[in-house]
């Protein structure tokens, strides 16, 4: 059984210090998929216009990834630009067009219908709630969403929440939905309208799982070369469900392992721009990942001699 995901699948422009893309393959289904392929195969659900290159998808094809639930239509593309300040900490969107996203509803393949994850990658809640109707069994849903669709569909978002196991956001996402400025007390307003396992994404400075016992926090993984920070949350997401799908039970250890999956990839998608480098990331330099992000926060405590046995 597949993880399922719908969202944008875009051609972006991005500007950081290191140099500029136009038009590079991007979308948050995109980088999602290219990020969970290295664990488990994918089926994806979108729209692109009929001026999409096409033979882009090709490297996500060549990963195993299910396309057939890409549809393509007359209009533009979804656009999405942006700019990141000299230190990558904070972008400005400069332009966001929605194209043929912007009243596409999907008709989902029968082979899609009964995935074993759902992730509800960024994009309109109406097209995230279109998908989750036409799944007939799924065992976790997950969703994902931006500043955006906070401001201009919030009433559509509450009602995907109501649907959601898992929200994965960013720290300024949550404090915008919740209104809410400390991140546990956000988690805990997300909790009480549907989804019980919160992420709180922070950038560099890691990401914090908030389920209804605990807390558990990952700190981002210290890269000397940081590319292009785009896609990090959606390769995030991507190694977080990836891995989960991969395992038979998820019980609590299981879900800390996957948010270290995840930082994992999310460090890899800013080594590069597009989807360049989770595309051609070997699984053992995925678990070598995972190894250093185990000595980096791991430390025994020196006891004084007295209670030493
Ligand atoms: P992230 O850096 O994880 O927030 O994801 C960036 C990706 O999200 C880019 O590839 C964009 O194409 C895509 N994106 C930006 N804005 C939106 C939006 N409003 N809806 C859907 N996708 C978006």
């Amino acid at each position: 059984m597949s993880v399922l995901v719908v969202g944008s699948i875009a051609l972006d422009t991005v500007e950081t210090p290191f140099g500029k893309v136009e038009d590079a393959l991007g979308g948050s289904a995109v980088y999602f998929s290219a990020s969970a392929a290295n664990f488990h195969p994918v089926q994806v659900v979108g729209v692109v216009g009929k001026d999409f290159p096409m033979a882009d998808l090709d490297l996500l094809r060549s990963r195993g990834v299910d396309l057939r639930g890409v549809a393509e239509r007359d209009g533009e593309s979804f656009r999405w630009s942006g700019v990141y300040s000299f230190d990558l900490n904070s972008r400005e969107t400069l332009e966001t067009r929605l194209g043929v996203f912007a009243d596409f509803r999907a008709v989902l393949p029968e082979e899609y219908r009964n995935p074993r994850i759902a992730f509800l990658g960024n994009i309109d809640p109406e097209l995230q709630i279109n998908v989750l109707d036409q799944v007939e069994s799924v065992e976790l849903v997950a969703c994902d969403t931006m500043n955006l669709w906070i401001d201009q569909s919030r009433e559509a978002l509450l009602r995907v929440l109501a649907r959601t196991n898992i929200l994965l956001v960013n720290d300024e996402e949550i404090r915008q939905l919740a209104g809410e400025p400390n991140l546990v007390k956000a988690a805990r307003w997300v909790q009480e309208r549907g989804a019980k396992t919160v992420i709180v994404k922070k950038g560099e400075h890691g990401a914090m799982l908030v389920d209804e016992e605990s807390v558990f926090f990952v700190p981002g993984y210290p890269l000397e070369e940081v590319f292009d920070p785009t896609g990090a949350g959606d390769a995030f997401a991507g190694g977080f469900l990836g891995y989960l799908a991969s395992h038979e039970q998820w019980s609590g250890e299981e879900l800390r392992s996957a948010v270290v999956f995840g930082s994992a990839m999310g460090s890899f998608a800013v080594e590069d721009f597009s989807v360049a480098r989770l595309s051609d990331v070997r699984m053992d330099e995925i678990l070598e990942r995972v190894r250093e992000f185990r000595s980096l926060t791991t430390f025994e405590v020196p006891l004084p001699e007295a209670v030493r046995v």
